[in-house]
């Protein structure tokens, strides 16, 4: 399962979870303030080919992979 990076925009904590995919989009709880947070910040899977420029994001992995 992949994991996923959430940012509360209550008290700013980041925080990651391992979810299937279909549940990535669903709001989850803050661990540290306890509000709903619903947006998905990104993925870890991003994160390994961020070489420090922009042009990583136009590779590696895309939506359009399709890991189910
Ligand atoms: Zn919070």
């Amino acid at each position: 399962m992949p994991i996923y990076e959430y940012r509360c925009k209550e008290c700013g904590s980041a925080f990651e979870k391992i979810r299937p995919m279909r549940e990535a989009e669903e709001p989850i709880d803050c661990p540290r303030c306890g509000q709903v947070v619903a947006k998905k910040e990104l993925s870890v899977c991003c994160m390994s080919v961020s070489g420090g420029s922009g042009n990583a994001m136009a590779g590696g992995c895309g939506p359009r992979g399709g890991f189910t």
